[in-house]
């Protein structure tokens, strides 16, 4: 074979059953299934433990050992050679927004299920063993934090702060969690994990628009958020001539621009967006002497981000000074950039070659459990296009044909990383 030429695909095994892996989709679909096709089942409801007892049924029957820790993160492990070694973890979350689609966190530990079949099929054992995480409350959406149970997990939030957090009824993250039976007696955060590989759908539009099949994504965006507020002058908008007035909105409108500008000077990765604004007094006849904005800057290298940054404020005091108003720009949050480890991401990259799958790297925009567990195990992750880039929303959809390659690549990036027993 030529060096740098794929095989056909057709030839590379061991391959998961695309069949099978799209059929448990949809099962897991049906318990919370809205009428427009898409899914409501936010954390630690009814809805939520039916499909925790739904998918360890399957991961049982599968052959795997099943443990829940004490914020109810499920691990299922499949035995292997060397059982002592630590855990080659794949998985997601089976949480989902209130108008969720099928694909968002149930890909990804459908596909870890999938992995485990497909082994047990072929009857492969591998030397560490290979498992499956389900991360509780991804999405945030009924409790916060984001991310909660893998950060519990990685030691970013204490076991405490996670139980203590309250939904919108002032029921405890704590009381929801025993009411559904899944807080689980494995200390949080215990478990020795060698790598993990987490696969999902993309949740933007590059891979479909780039006709790619695969993303290797090397990494997250780094944040910063900022509360930004204009100070001019309230006046009349009939006798105040325009060189006499100290109008705040459009300090704020400049620094729109201003931030968007910035942004596209960094792309393709750079981030800019002001999604929040505020005029006073908001009145058809007065000059505007008030307005509050937010300011999002994100990109996935931390020192350009800080350059961004440098910028904003920057643009903020020239604006400031051109139009005589008051601008004051404060940082209200911030996470550092986050990068998959190199070596994973080659597995991965070998993998996507190895099917002969069209390919490229790509930077995730959004947040996944993945983030967390690349702190405390090396880590990446497998994107898969989804239909006009659309999630987080119930026409969320994918192909079964991407959907059968994202967990092909995912198959032989753990096996790579576990290594197969040789008998
Ligand atoms: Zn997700």
């Amino acid at each position: 074979m030529k060096k740098g030429a794929a095989r056909s695909e057709a030839s590379v095994t061991p391959r998961v059953n695309g069949i099978r892996l799209w059929q448990s989709l949809m099962d897991l679909a049906a318990i919370g299934a809205t009428p427009k096709g898409g899914v409501c089942r936010l954390a630690l409801t009814d809805l939520d433990r039916q499909a925790r007892d739904c998918v360890i049924g399957w991961l049982r029957d599968a052959g795997c050992k099943v443990e829940i820790d004490g914020v109810g993160n499920i691990f299922a492990v499949r035995a292997s050679r060397n059982s002592d070694a630590p855990v080659v973890l794949t998985g997601s979350h089976i949480d989902t927004q209130p108008s969720g689609g099928k694909f968002d966190g149930n890909y990804g530990v459908l596909a870890g299920l999938e992995v485990l079949r497909t082994l047990n099929d072929n009857a492969i054992a591998t030397d560490k063993p290979v498992g499956v995480a389900i991360w509780t409350n991804e999405e945030g959406s009924r409790f916060v934090p984001v991310m909660g149970g893998s950060g519990a997990f990685a030691g970013v939030f204490t076991v405490d702060e996670i139980l203590a957090q309250r939904d919108i009824d002032g029921i405890a993250f704590g009381e929801a969690l025993e009411r559904i039976g899944y807080k689980g007696a494995l200390p949080v955060g215990r478990r020795a994990v060698d790598a993990y590989f987490e696969a999902h759908i993309e949740q933007g539009p590059i891979l479909e628009r780039e006709g790619n099949t695969i993303g290797l994504v090397t990494g997250t965006l780094g944040l910063r958020w900022y509360d930004c507020a204009w100070t001019g002058q309230d006046a009349h908008a009939g006798p105040t001539p325009m060189e006499a007035r100290f109008d705040a909105l459009r300090g704020a409108s400049r620094m729109v621009e201003a931030v968007n500008d910035l942004a596209l000077r960094f792309a393709p990765d750079g981030r800019g967006t002001v999604g929040f604004m505020q005029v006073k007094p908001n009145s058809r006849n007065v000059i505007p002497g008030r307005v509050n904005m937010s300011v999002d800057l994100r990109h996935p290298d931390d020192a350009t981000l800080a350059s961004m940054d440098a910028q904003l404020g920057a643009a903020a005091r020239a604006i400031a000074s051109e139009l005589r108003l008051a601008c004051e720009l404060r940082q209200v949050a911030q996470f550092a950039a986050c990068r998959f480890d190199r070596g994973c991401v080659q597995q991965v990259r070998d993998a996507a070659h190895e099917f002969g799958y069209a390919h490229q790297e790509i930077v995730s925009g959004a947040g996944h459990d993945a983030i967390h567990i690349a702190g405390v195990a090396p880590t990446a992750m497998i994107f898969i296009p989804c239909k006009d880039g659309i999630s987080h929303n119930e026409i969320e959809d994918a192909r079964a044909d991407h959907v059968e390659a994202g967990a092909n690549v995912l198959l032989h990036a753990v096996l790579a990383r576990a290594g197969v027993a040789s008998s």
